[in-house]
Protein backbone atom coordinates (compact mmCIF):
# COMPACT_ATOMS: atom_id res chain seq x y z
CA UNK A 1 0.00 0.00 0.00
CA UNK A 2 1.52 3.53 -0.62
CA UNK A 3 1.07 5.64 2.57
CA UNK A 4 -1.14 9.31 1.72
CA UNK A 5 1.60 11.53 1.97
CA UNK A 6 1.22 14.28 4.03
CA UNK A 7 -0.82 17.58 3.61
CA UNK A 8 1.19 20.33 2.22
CA UNK A 9 -0.70 22.93 4.88
CA UNK A 10 -1.97 22.55 8.47
CA UNK A 11 -4.08 24.92 10.19
CA UNK A 12 -4.56 24.89 13.88
CA UNK A 13 -7.20 26.69 15.64
CA UNK A 14 -6.09 27.11 19.77
CA UNK A 15 -3.45 28.10 21.56
CA UNK A 16 -4.12 25.89 24.72
CA UNK A 17 -1.78 23.37 25.51
CA UNK A 18 -3.91 21.15 23.06
CA UNK A 19 -3.07 23.13 20.39
CA UNK A 20 0.46 23.96 20.94
CA UNK A 21 1.13 19.69 21.54
CA UNK A 22 -0.48 18.95 18.28
CA UNK A 23 1.86 21.90 16.30
CA UNK A 24 5.09 20.30 17.90
CA UNK A 25 3.97 17.22 16.61
CA UNK A 26 2.95 17.60 13.20
CA UNK A 27 5.94 19.81 12.76
CA UNK A 28 8.02 17.30 14.04
CA UNK A 29 6.50 14.40 11.90
CA UNK A 30 5.60 16.66 8.56
CA UNK A 31 7.72 19.62 8.86
CA UNK A 32 10.47 17.96 7.37
CA UNK A 33 8.05 16.97 4.18
CA UNK A 34 7.42 20.05 3.61
CA UNK A 35 3.63 20.45 5.46
CA UNK A 36 3.16 23.99 7.18
CA UNK A 37 2.20 24.16 10.29
CA UNK A 38 -0.15 27.43 10.93
CA UNK A 39 -1.09 28.03 14.75
CA UNK A 40 -3.82 30.65 15.07
CA UNK A 41 -4.89 32.25 18.76
CA UNK A 42 -7.18 34.66 19.79
CA UNK A 43 -5.59 37.26 22.06
CA UNK A 44 -9.77 38.28 23.03
CA UNK A 45 -10.29 34.30 23.94
CA UNK A 46 -8.34 32.52 26.74
CA UNK A 47 -6.89 29.57 27.40
CA UNK A 48 -8.88 27.32 30.00
CA UNK A 49 -5.49 27.78 32.21
CA UNK A 50 -6.21 24.37 34.49
CA UNK A 51 -5.04 20.75 33.59
CA UNK A 52 -1.81 20.82 35.83
CA UNK A 53 -1.29 16.81 36.02
CA UNK A 54 -0.32 14.58 33.87
CA UNK A 55 -0.31 10.62 33.06
CA UNK A 56 3.17 8.73 32.09
CA UNK A 57 2.45 9.83 28.54
CA UNK A 58 3.99 13.15 28.71
CA UNK A 59 6.92 12.12 29.41
CA UNK A 60 6.91 10.08 25.89
CA UNK A 61 6.21 12.92 24.41
CA UNK A 62 8.70 15.51 26.04
CA UNK A 63 10.86 12.91 25.13
CA UNK A 64 10.11 12.42 21.36
CA UNK A 65 10.80 16.23 20.85
CA UNK A 66 14.01 15.91 22.65
CA UNK A 67 13.42 18.46 25.56
CA UNK A 68 15.08 17.45 28.62
CA UNK A 69 13.43 18.04 31.68
CA UNK A 70 16.36 20.37 32.96
CA UNK A 71 14.92 22.39 29.94
CA UNK A 72 11.18 22.73 30.63
CA UNK A 73 10.18 21.77 34.15
CA UNK A 74 11.73 24.66 36.15
CA UNK A 75 10.63 26.74 33.22
CA UNK A 76 6.93 25.08 34.00
CA UNK A 77 7.57 24.74 38.24
CA UNK A 78 6.69 21.65 37.27
CA UNK A 79 7.00 18.67 39.93
CA UNK A 80 7.34 14.68 39.57
CA UNK A 81 3.97 12.97 40.05
CA UNK A 82 4.31 9.54 41.16
CA UNK A 83 0.59 8.58 41.19
CA UNK A 84 -2.62 9.74 43.19
CA UNK A 85 -3.86 9.01 46.68
CA UNK A 86 -7.42 8.96 46.98
CA UNK A 87 -9.08 10.31 50.44
CA UNK A 88 -12.36 9.69 51.55
CA UNK A 89 -14.06 8.10 49.43
CA UNK A 90 -14.91 4.72 51.29
CA UNK A 91 -15.42 4.97 55.03
CA UNK A 92 -14.53 1.53 55.71
CA UNK A 93 -12.44 0.76 58.12
CA UNK A 94 -8.95 0.38 56.95
CA UNK A 95 -9.77 1.68 53.37
CA UNK A 96 -9.62 5.19 54.11
CA UNK A 97 -7.59 6.41 51.70
CA UNK A 98 -5.15 4.74 49.18
CA UNK A 99 -2.99 5.02 45.94
CA UNK A 100 -3.34 4.62 42.57
CA UNK A 101 0.53 4.17 41.71
CA UNK A 102 2.21 4.35 38.32
CA UNK A 103 3.59 1.31 36.83
CA UNK A 104 7.31 -0.13 37.89
CA UNK A 105 9.44 -2.69 35.70
CA UNK A 106 9.56 -4.24 39.70
CA UNK A 107 5.90 -4.52 39.86
CA UNK A 108 5.62 -8.46 38.96
CA UNK A 109 7.72 -9.21 41.76
CA UNK A 110 4.25 -8.11 44.46
CA UNK A 111 1.59 -7.54 41.80
CA UNK A 112 0.49 -11.37 41.75
CA UNK A 113 0.52 -11.53 45.48
CA UNK A 114 -1.45 -8.62 45.54
CA UNK A 115 -3.83 -10.28 42.97
CA UNK A 116 -3.77 -13.56 45.12
CA UNK A 117 -4.89 -11.75 48.16
CA UNK A 118 -7.40 -9.70 46.40
CA UNK A 119 -9.01 -12.78 45.18
CA UNK A 120 -8.86 -14.70 48.73
CA UNK A 121 -10.41 -11.61 50.28
CA UNK A 122 -13.13 -11.35 47.66
CA UNK A 123 -14.25 -14.83 47.96
CA UNK A 124 -13.95 -14.43 52.23
CA UNK A 125 -10.21 -15.20 53.37
CA UNK A 126 -8.87 -12.85 55.70
CA UNK A 127 -5.72 -11.95 54.56
CA UNK A 128 -4.42 -8.32 53.95
CA UNK A 129 -5.78 -7.09 50.53
CA UNK A 130 -4.85 -3.52 50.47
CA UNK A 131 -2.95 -1.91 47.64
CA UNK A 132 -0.89 -0.21 49.33
CA UNK A 133 2.05 -2.20 50.73
CA UNK A 134 2.28 -4.04 46.78
CA UNK A 135 3.61 -0.74 45.20
CA UNK A 136 6.77 1.13 44.37
CA UNK A 137 5.22 4.65 43.02
CA UNK A 138 2.98 4.57 46.64
CA UNK A 139 6.17 3.76 48.60
CA UNK A 140 8.64 6.82 46.62
CA UNK A 141 5.58 9.47 46.73
CA UNK A 142 4.51 8.72 50.23
CA UNK A 143 8.55 8.81 51.35
CA UNK A 144 8.96 12.44 49.76
CA UNK A 145 11.16 10.30 46.94
CA UNK A 146 11.28 11.31 43.48
CA UNK A 147 10.14 8.40 40.71
CA UNK A 148 13.48 8.92 38.82
CA UNK A 149 15.70 5.49 39.01
CA UNK A 150 19.10 6.00 39.19
CA UNK A 151 21.53 4.58 36.92
CA UNK A 152 22.53 1.52 39.67
CA UNK A 153 18.68 0.52 39.64
CA UNK A 154 18.16 -0.79 36.28
CA UNK A 155 14.32 -1.25 36.40
CA UNK A 156 12.47 1.38 34.41
CA UNK A 157 10.11 3.54 36.67
CA UNK A 158 7.02 5.42 34.93
CA UNK A 159 6.05 8.70 35.99
CA UNK A 160 4.02 11.74 35.20
CA UNK A 161 4.52 15.69 35.84
CA UNK A 162 2.44 18.32 37.55
CA UNK A 163 2.81 22.06 36.44
CA UNK A 164 1.56 25.38 35.53
CA UNK A 165 -1.02 25.14 32.35
CA UNK A 166 0.37 28.53 31.31
CA UNK A 167 3.59 27.72 31.45
CA UNK A 168 3.71 24.61 29.84
CA UNK A 169 1.72 26.26 27.18
CA UNK A 170 4.21 29.13 26.67
CA UNK A 171 7.04 26.78 26.57
CA UNK A 172 5.46 24.92 24.02
CA UNK A 173 4.87 27.82 22.07
CA UNK A 174 8.41 28.77 22.05
CA UNK A 175 9.78 25.52 20.77
CA UNK A 176 7.24 24.93 17.99
CA UNK A 177 8.27 28.39 16.62
CA UNK A 178 11.63 27.74 16.84
CA UNK A 179 11.25 24.84 14.84
CA UNK A 180 9.30 26.38 12.37
CA UNK A 181 5.44 26.64 13.03
CA UNK A 182 3.81 29.97 12.01
CA UNK A 183 1.88 31.95 15.06
CA UNK A 184 -1.01 33.95 13.69
CA UNK A 185 -3.26 35.94 16.44
CA UNK A 186 -6.34 36.54 15.39
CA UNK A 187 -10.23 35.64 16.52
CA UNK A 188 -11.93 33.52 13.93
CA UNK A 189 -15.51 34.76 12.52
CA UNK A 190 -16.28 32.58 9.96
CA UNK A 191 -15.54 29.00 8.69
CA UNK A 192 -15.95 29.10 5.27
CA UNK A 193 -17.06 25.43 3.70
CA UNK A 194 -15.78 24.40 -0.10
CA UNK A 195 -18.23 22.37 -2.00
CA UNK A 196 -17.85 19.09 -0.67
CA UNK A 197 -18.12 20.05 2.52
CA UNK A 198 -14.57 20.37 3.66
CA UNK A 199 -13.04 23.37 5.46
CA UNK A 200 -11.73 25.62 2.90
CA UNK A 201 -10.27 28.52 5.06
CA UNK A 202 -10.90 29.95 8.61
CA UNK A 203 -12.00 33.97 8.25
CA UNK A 204 -10.61 36.37 11.36
CA UNK A 205 -12.22 39.09 12.17
CA UNK A 206 -9.92 41.85 10.60
CA UNK A 207 -10.65 40.03 7.28
CA UNK A 208 -7.47 37.80 6.81
CA UNK A 209 -8.48 33.96 5.44
CA UNK A 210 -6.51 30.90 6.49
CA UNK A 211 -7.14 28.22 3.89
CA UNK A 212 -5.29 24.80 4.64
CA UNK A 213 -5.62 21.38 3.36
CA UNK A 214 -5.81 20.42 7.05
CA UNK A 215 -7.71 21.96 10.09
CA UNK A 216 -7.25 20.95 14.02
CA UNK A 217 -9.85 22.32 16.11
CA UNK A 218 -8.44 23.06 19.39
CA UNK A 219 -10.60 26.09 20.27
CA UNK A 220 -11.24 24.48 23.37
CA UNK A 221 -15.20 23.87 24.40
CA UNK A 222 -16.03 26.06 21.89
CA UNK A 223 -15.34 23.41 19.39
CA UNK A 224 -15.94 25.87 16.50
CA UNK A 225 -14.38 23.84 13.68
CA UNK A 226 -16.13 20.10 14.39
CA UNK A 227 -19.49 21.03 15.65
CA UNK A 228 -20.25 24.79 14.97
CA UNK A 229 -18.89 24.52 11.34
CA UNK A 230 -18.73 20.75 10.33
CA UNK A 231 -22.02 20.49 12.62
CA UNK A 232 -20.91 17.04 14.24
CA UNK A 233 -22.94 15.61 17.54
CA UNK A 234 -21.87 15.59 20.90
CA UNK A 235 -22.34 12.55 22.97
CA UNK A 236 -22.56 13.84 26.52
CA UNK A 237 -21.61 11.35 29.76
CA UNK A 238 -23.79 13.07 32.36
CA UNK A 239 -25.77 10.02 32.72
CA UNK A 240 -23.07 8.14 35.03
CA UNK A 241 -21.10 11.10 34.97
CA UNK A 242 -22.49 13.61 36.99
CA UNK A 243 -19.73 16.03 37.64
CA UNK A 244 -19.99 19.74 35.86
CA UNK A 245 -18.50 22.47 37.26
CA UNK A 246 -15.52 23.28 38.96
CA UNK A 247 -13.79 25.75 41.22
CA UNK A 248 -10.29 26.18 41.85
CA UNK A 249 -7.56 28.30 44.49
CA UNK A 250 -4.32 28.39 45.11
CA UNK A 251 -2.42 27.82 48.49
CA UNK A 252 0.59 27.87 49.71
CA UNK A 253 2.77 24.44 49.43
CA UNK A 254 2.57 22.78 52.86
CA UNK A 255 5.37 22.29 55.12
CA UNK A 256 6.79 19.13 54.18
CA UNK A 257 7.00 20.64 50.15
CA UNK A 258 5.84 18.95 47.78
CA UNK A 259 5.19 15.10 47.59
CA UNK A 260 5.30 13.47 43.81
CA UNK A 261 1.79 12.67 43.99
CA UNK A 262 -1.65 14.60 43.10
CA UNK A 263 -4.16 13.77 45.68
CA UNK A 264 -7.94 13.57 45.13
CA UNK A 265 -9.89 13.67 48.36
CA UNK A 266 -13.93 13.16 48.21
CA UNK A 267 -16.24 15.92 48.94
CA UNK A 268 -20.30 16.40 49.56
CA UNK A 269 -20.85 16.78 45.94
CA UNK A 270 -17.55 15.86 43.97
CA UNK A 271 -14.11 15.82 44.75
CA UNK A 272 -11.26 18.01 45.61
CA UNK A 273 -7.59 18.32 43.59
CA UNK A 274 -4.39 18.98 45.69
CA UNK A 275 -1.66 19.50 42.92
CA UNK A 276 1.80 20.48 44.24
CA UNK A 277 3.85 22.49 41.80
CA UNK A 278 7.30 24.40 43.07
CA UNK A 279 5.64 27.30 43.60
CA UNK A 280 2.45 26.62 44.96
CA UNK A 281 -0.02 24.25 44.80
CA UNK A 282 -3.41 24.21 42.61
CA UNK A 283 -6.83 23.18 44.31
CA UNK A 284 -9.80 22.56 42.36
CA UNK A 285 -13.31 21.26 43.35
CA UNK A 286 -14.83 19.00 40.68
CA UNK A 287 -18.53 18.83 41.81
CA UNK A 288 -21.89 18.52 40.29
CA UNK A 289 -24.36 21.30 40.07
CA UNK A 290 -27.79 19.47 40.70
CA UNK A 291 -26.28 18.59 44.06
CA UNK A 292 -24.48 21.96 45.36
CA UNK A 293 -24.42 25.59 43.86
CA UNK A 294 -21.32 27.41 42.85
CA UNK A 295 -21.34 29.71 46.29
CA UNK A 296 -21.52 26.69 48.43
CA UNK A 297 -19.08 24.73 46.55
CA UNK A 298 -16.29 27.55 46.91
CA UNK A 299 -17.21 27.51 50.63
CA UNK A 300 -16.55 24.15 50.83
CA UNK A 301 -13.01 24.43 48.81
CA UNK A 302 -11.83 27.19 51.11
CA UNK A 303 -12.67 25.42 54.45
CA UNK A 304 -11.36 22.12 52.97
CA UNK A 305 -7.99 24.32 52.02
CA UNK A 306 -7.86 25.99 55.46
CA UNK A 307 -8.69 29.60 53.41
CA UNK A 308 -10.89 32.47 55.04
CA UNK A 309 -14.28 32.85 54.00
CA UNK A 310 -13.69 35.41 51.24
CA UNK A 311 -10.69 33.67 49.52
CA UNK A 312 -10.36 34.26 46.08
CA UNK A 313 -11.61 31.44 43.54
CA UNK A 314 -11.90 31.19 40.00
CA UNK A 315 -15.25 29.31 38.94
CA UNK A 316 -15.41 26.89 35.64
CA UNK A 317 -17.98 25.08 33.87
CA UNK A 318 -17.06 21.62 32.16
CA UNK A 319 -18.42 19.89 29.11
CA UNK A 320 -18.47 15.94 29.54
CA UNK A 321 -18.61 13.91 26.66
CA UNK A 322 -16.69 13.40 23.23
CA UNK A 323 -17.92 14.57 19.53
CA UNK A 324 -19.65 11.44 17.94
CA UNK A 325 -16.40 10.97 15.36
CA UNK A 326 -12.97 12.94 15.94
CA UNK A 327 -11.95 13.01 12.43
CA UNK A 328 -14.97 14.65 9.75
CA UNK A 329 -14.26 15.74 6.29
CA UNK A 330 -10.29 17.35 6.51
CA UNK A 331 -10.83 18.40 10.21
CA UNK A 332 -9.31 16.61 12.90
CA UNK A 333 -10.70 17.34 16.83
CA UNK A 334 -8.19 18.07 19.08
CA UNK A 335 -8.43 19.17 23.34
CA UNK A 336 -11.77 19.99 25.04
CA UNK A 337 -12.86 20.47 21.53
CA UNK A 338 -12.57 16.67 20.80
CA UNK A 339 -13.79 15.87 24.10
CA UNK A 340 -13.54 15.69 28.18
CA UNK A 341 -13.65 13.56 30.68
CA UNK A 342 -13.75 14.90 34.19
CA UNK A 343 -10.01 15.54 35.57
CA UNK A 344 -10.19 12.66 38.15
CA UNK A 345 -7.47 10.57 36.62
CA UNK A 346 -5.89 13.35 34.79
CA UNK A 347 -6.13 11.87 31.26
CA UNK A 348 -7.26 15.15 28.77
CA UNK A 349 -3.39 15.51 27.59
CA UNK A 350 -2.52 11.74 27.39
CA UNK A 351 -5.82 11.73 24.82
CA UNK A 352 -4.05 14.85 22.63
CA UNK A 353 -1.33 12.98 22.33
CA UNK A 354 -2.77 9.41 21.85
CA UNK A 355 -5.59 11.14 19.07
CA UNK A 356 -2.26 13.45 17.25
CA UNK A 357 0.08 9.95 16.98
CA UNK A 358 -3.30 7.88 16.10
CA UNK A 359 -4.30 10.21 13.52
CA UNK A 360 -1.10 10.50 11.64
CA UNK A 361 -0.69 6.95 11.48
CA UNK A 362 -3.94 6.86 10.23
CA UNK A 363 -3.56 9.86 7.77
CA UNK A 364 -0.84 7.83 5.86
CA UNK A 365 -2.57 4.95 5.85
CA UNK A 366 -6.08 6.66 4.96
CA UNK A 367 -7.89 4.47 7.81
CA UNK A 368 -10.42 7.55 8.87
CA UNK A 369 -13.12 4.89 10.42
CA UNK A 370 -10.45 2.60 11.89
CA UNK A 371 -9.32 5.95 13.66
CA UNK A 372 -12.43 7.12 14.57
CA UNK A 373 -13.47 3.86 15.67
CA UNK A 374 -10.31 3.48 17.89
CA UNK A 375 -10.68 7.29 19.81
CA UNK A 376 -13.86 6.22 20.29
CA UNK A 377 -12.99 3.25 22.49
CA UNK A 378 -10.55 5.17 24.19
CA UNK A 379 -13.13 7.29 25.50
CA UNK A 380 -15.28 4.34 26.33
CA UNK A 381 -12.58 2.67 28.09
CA UNK A 382 -11.23 5.52 29.89
CA UNK A 383 -14.45 6.38 31.25
CA UNK A 384 -15.74 3.30 32.47
CA UNK A 385 -12.66 3.26 34.80
CA UNK A 386 -14.08 6.93 35.74
CA UNK A 387 -17.25 6.27 35.92
CA UNK A 388 -16.28 2.88 38.49
CA UNK A 389 -14.48 5.27 41.04
CA UNK A 390 -17.80 6.80 41.57
CA UNK A 391 -20.11 3.59 41.01
CA UNK A 392 -17.56 1.36 43.52
CA UNK A 393 -16.61 4.31 46.35
CA UNK A 394 -17.74 3.25 49.81
CA UNK A 395 -19.80 6.03 50.86
CA UNK A 396 -23.48 7.35 51.12
CA UNK A 397 -23.52 10.70 53.56
CA UNK A 398 -25.11 12.57 50.41
CA UNK A 399 -27.83 12.42 47.90
CA UNK A 400 -24.47 12.76 45.42
CA UNK A 401 -23.08 9.64 46.68
CA UNK A 402 -26.35 7.87 47.17
CA UNK A 403 -27.15 8.72 43.37
CA UNK A 404 -23.32 7.82 42.25
CA UNK A 405 -23.02 5.04 44.17
CA UNK A 406 -26.39 3.24 43.27
CA UNK A 407 -27.33 3.65 39.57
CA UNK A 408 -27.04 0.72 37.08
CA UNK A 409 -26.32 2.99 33.75
CA UNK A 410 -23.22 1.49 33.48
CA UNK A 411 -21.44 0.10 30.20
CA UNK A 412 -21.46 -3.93 29.48
CA UNK A 413 -18.04 -4.02 29.93
CA UNK A 414 -17.76 -2.57 33.26
CA UNK A 415 -20.92 -4.02 34.56
CA UNK A 416 -18.74 -7.61 33.53
CA UNK A 417 -15.56 -6.05 35.28
CA UNK A 418 -17.60 -5.40 38.15
CA UNK A 419 -19.63 -8.59 38.42
CA UNK A 420 -16.04 -10.87 38.08
CA UNK A 421 -14.62 -8.57 40.41
CA UNK A 422 -17.93 -10.17 43.32
CA UNK A 423 -18.34 -13.28 42.06
CA UNK A 424 -14.62 -14.40 42.88
CA UNK A 425 -13.57 -14.63 39.21
CA UNK A 426 -10.25 -14.04 37.64
CA UNK A 427 -10.24 -9.98 36.82
CA UNK A 428 -6.78 -10.13 35.77
CA UNK A 429 -8.17 -12.35 32.63
CA UNK A 430 -11.17 -10.69 32.34
CA UNK A 431 -9.43 -7.62 31.08
CA UNK A 432 -7.36 -8.92 29.23
CA UNK A 433 -10.47 -10.88 27.56
CA UNK A 434 -12.04 -7.23 26.90
CA UNK A 435 -8.96 -5.88 25.38
CA UNK A 436 -9.03 -3.12 27.80
CA UNK A 437 -5.78 -3.02 29.61
CA UNK A 438 -4.76 -0.68 27.24
CA UNK A 439 -6.66 2.08 28.79
CA UNK A 440 -6.36 0.54 32.12
CA UNK A 441 -4.47 -2.20 33.29
CA UNK A 442 -5.13 -5.27 35.62
CA UNK A 443 -3.47 -3.91 38.33
CA UNK A 444 -5.01 -0.41 38.12
CA UNK A 445 -8.50 -2.12 38.34
CA UNK A 446 -7.18 -4.21 41.19
CA UNK A 447 -6.21 -1.39 42.94
CA UNK A 448 -9.01 0.56 42.67
CA UNK A 449 -11.67 -2.05 43.51
CA UNK A 450 -9.46 -2.72 46.48
CA UNK A 451 -8.82 0.54 47.81
CA UNK A 452 -11.87 0.92 48.53
CA UNK A 453 -12.57 -1.71 50.72
CA UNK A 454 -15.16 -3.98 48.08
CA UNK A 455 -14.69 -7.13 49.97
CA UNK A 456 -17.39 -9.16 52.00
CA UNK A 457 -17.72 -7.37 55.45
CA UNK A 458 -14.96 -8.52 58.37
CA UNK A 459 -17.23 -10.62 60.18
CA UNK A 460 -18.10 -12.57 57.16
CA UNK A 461 -14.20 -13.86 56.43
CA UNK A 462 -12.71 -16.38 57.42
CA UNK A 463 -9.18 -17.01 59.33
CA UNK A 464 -6.66 -18.81 56.62
CA UNK A 465 -3.50 -20.46 57.89
CA UNK A 466 -0.93 -20.38 56.81
CA UNK A 467 -1.74 -17.14 55.35
CA UNK A 468 -0.26 -16.95 51.48
CA UNK A 469 0.71 -13.37 51.88
CA UNK A 470 3.78 -12.58 53.88
CA UNK A 471 3.30 -8.77 53.47
CA UNK A 472 6.76 -8.42 55.92
CA UNK A 473 8.78 -9.45 52.75
CA UNK A 474 6.66 -7.40 50.36
CA UNK A 475 7.31 -4.66 52.26
CA UNK A 476 11.42 -5.79 52.89
CA UNK A 477 11.15 -5.73 49.10
CA UNK A 478 8.99 -2.20 48.22
CA UNK A 479 11.02 -0.50 50.82
CA UNK A 480 14.08 -1.95 49.89
CA UNK A 481 13.74 -0.65 46.46
CA UNK A 482 12.59 2.73 47.26
CA UNK A 483 15.78 3.41 49.06
CA UNK A 484 17.57 4.01 45.81
CA UNK A 485 15.13 6.71 45.26
CA UNK A 486 16.31 10.49 45.46
CA UNK A 487 14.44 12.81 48.01
CA UNK A 488 11.98 15.16 45.55
CA UNK A 489 13.07 18.12 46.82
CA UNK A 490 16.01 17.24 45.98
CA UNK A 491 15.72 16.67 42.69
CA UNK A 492 13.89 19.84 42.10
CA UNK A 493 16.47 21.98 43.75
CA UNK A 494 19.11 20.06 41.21
CA UNK A 495 16.97 21.20 38.68
CA UNK A 496 16.30 24.83 39.55
CA UNK A 497 20.14 25.44 39.83
CA UNK A 498 20.52 23.50 36.04
CA UNK A 499 18.41 25.91 35.06
CA UNK A 500 20.10 28.91 37.01
CA UNK A 501 23.40 28.08 35.78
C1 LIG B 1 -11.46 21.66 35.89
C2 LIG B 1 -10.53 21.05 34.91
C3 LIG B 1 -9.41 20.35 35.36
C4 LIG B 1 -8.54 19.75 34.44
N1 LIG B 1 -7.50 19.01 34.90
C5 LIG B 1 -6.71 18.35 34.01
C6 LIG B 1 -5.60 17.57 34.43
O1 LIG B 1 -5.30 17.46 35.60
N2 LIG B 1 -4.87 16.94 33.49
C7 LIG B 1 -5.13 17.06 32.16
O2 LIG B 1 -4.44 16.44 31.32
N3 LIG B 1 -6.14 17.83 31.73
C8 LIG B 1 -6.93 18.47 32.61
N4 LIG B 1 -7.94 19.26 32.15
C9 LIG B 1 -8.11 19.44 30.72
C10 LIG B 1 -7.10 20.46 30.21
O3 LIG B 1 -7.27 21.67 30.88
C11 LIG B 1 -7.26 20.68 28.73
O4 LIG B 1 -7.36 19.45 28.06
C12 LIG B 1 -6.07 21.40 28.18
O5 LIG B 1 -5.85 22.59 28.88
C13 LIG B 1 -6.22 21.68 26.72
O6 LIG B 1 -7.21 22.65 26.51
P1 LIG B 1 -7.44 23.11 25.01
O7 LIG B 1 -6.13 23.49 24.46
O8 LIG B 1 -8.22 22.07 24.31
O9 LIG B 1 -8.41 24.37 25.15
P2 LIG B 1 -8.16 25.86 25.72
O10 LIG B 1 -7.09 25.92 26.73
O11 LIG B 1 -9.52 26.34 26.13
O12 LIG B 1 -7.67 26.70 24.46
C14 LIG B 1 -8.55 27.10 23.45
C15 LIG B 1 -7.81 27.98 22.46
O13 LIG B 1 -8.66 28.24 21.35
C16 LIG B 1 -8.55 29.59 20.99
N5 LIG B 1 -9.81 29.97 20.31
C17 LIG B 1 -11.07 29.60 20.61
N6 LIG B 1 -11.94 30.16 19.74
C18 LIG B 1 -11.21 30.89 18.87
C19 LIG B 1 -11.51 31.71 17.76
N7 LIG B 1 -12.77 31.91 17.33
N8 LIG B 1 -10.50 32.32 17.12
C20 LIG B 1 -9.21 32.15 17.51
N9 LIG B 1 -8.86 31.40 18.55
C21 LIG B 1 -9.85 30.77 19.23
C22 LIG B 1 -8.33 30.33 22.29
O14 LIG B 1 -7.71 31.59 22.05
C23 LIG B 1 -7.38 29.34 23.00
O15 LIG B 1 -6.06 29.61 22.57
C24 LIG B 1 -8.79 19.88 33.06
C25 LIG B 1 -9.89 20.62 32.61
C26 LIG B 1 -10.76 21.19 33.52
C27 LIG B 1 -11.96 21.95 33.01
Amino acid sequence: MIPTPPPRSVVILGGGTAGWMAANLLQQRWGGSGTTVTLIESKDIGIIGVGEGSTPQLKAFFDELGVGEAEWMPRCNATYKAGIEFVGWSDKPGSERYFHPFATAVDPFTEQTFFQAAALRRRGAAVPAHPDPFFLTTRIARDCRAPLAPANFPFPVQYGYHFDAYLVGATLREIAVGRGVRHEIATIAEVVLGETGDIASLRSDDGRDFAADLFLDASGFRATLIEGALGEPHRGFGDNLFNDSAVVTPTPLPPDGAKAMTSATAASAGWIWHIPLTTRAGNGYVYSSRYIDRDDAAAELRRHCGLPPDAEVRHLSMKCGRVERSWVKNCLAIGLAQGFLEPLEATALHIVLATVKGFTDAWERGDRDGFNASIARRYEGIRDYVVCHYRMAQRRDTDYWRDATSHDRLSDSLKSIITTWFTGGDLEEEVHRQDIAAYYSPMSWHVMLAGYGNFPPPEKLQPLAPSPVDLAEVDRFVSGCALNFPSHAEVLSRLAAAKAA
